[in-house]
């Protein structure tokens, strides 16, 4: 099974952009993915072509229209596409990365982009459309989201990255954030590695990095250090 992923939006032409390059676009080249960009505004009716109109209520801004959208939803998802439908939007669940490995498990995904005000709720409870969203900021679309979304759950498709092990200890994977990186040249502008990671004693490295990554988590992300506090607690 390919992971799919269908994207409803109004500028397909920005996909499959950033997601064509690197590591993700050589793994579309490789068939361990696939993308395919709906222009949402080919399942209009009217001679103008229009996907919005004015919200109900008053307001500022225009909303996309239901029944646009909808169309073009059952076009790309017909009843018993097993992917699920994700809206991206301020309002929704935030995304993880740990639902990122969930959305690498399976199937695809069928992403839909609001713009303006966003979209008619009703095609949201008809469609069955979950609300993902990747912070809290306002993006002028969800293109940017989307592909931020596809970025994260494509490089944990089995064969996309090269070495899975430099996954492993990724910030988010292990409950903490990443330990600090050095490389070469051994002297920058006055300041050396710290000695431990050129002593070639590998215990020594592991805690070093281990204490690194607990100090940043504490000072950075109180969030994450208490979550991670609780579950070493649990494991006692
Ligand atoms: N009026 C809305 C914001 C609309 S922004 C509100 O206040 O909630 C226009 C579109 O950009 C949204 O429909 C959504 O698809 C996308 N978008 C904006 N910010 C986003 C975010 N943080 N995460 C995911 N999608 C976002």
């Amino acid at each position: 099974m390919t992971f799919s992923a269908s994207v409803l939006t109004l500028y397909p032409d920005m996909f499959p952009g950033p997601l064509g390059h690197s590591l993700s676009g050589r793994a579309l080249e490789k068939d361990l993915w696939r993308l395919e960009a709906s222009q949402i505004r080919d399942f209009t009716t009217d001679k103008h072509r229009s996907v919005d109109d004015t919200p109900a209520g008053g307001g500022a801004g225009m909303v996309l229209r239901a029944d646009i959208l909808a169309k073009a939803i059952d076009a790309a998802s017909p009843a018993g596409d097993p992917r699920p439908r994700l809206l991206m939007s301020p309002r929704g669940v935030p995304f993880t990365q740990a639902r990122a490995h969930e959305l690498a498990e399976g199937p695809g995904a069928v992403i839909i982009c609001g713009r303006f005000e966003g979209v008619d709720q009703r095609v949201i409870d008809t469609r069955g459309l979950e609300e993902v969203s990747i912070g809290d900021y306002i993006l002028s679309g969800g293109e940017i989201a989307a592909i931020s979304l596809l970025d994260a759950v494509v490089r944990l498709i089995p064969g996309v990255m090269g070495n899975m092990e430099s996954a492993e200890t990724e910030s988010f994977e292990t409950g903490l954030l990443e330990h600090p990186h050095y490389t070469r040249p051994a002297e920058f502008e006055g300041l050396s590695i710290p000695q431990v990671l050129t002593s070639g004693n590998h215990r020594k490295i592991h805690e070093w990095r281990m204490a690194e990554a607990e100090s940043l988590t504490r000072e950075r992300r109180p969030d994450l250090w208490d979550a991670y506090m609780a579950d070493e607690d649990d494991v006692d």
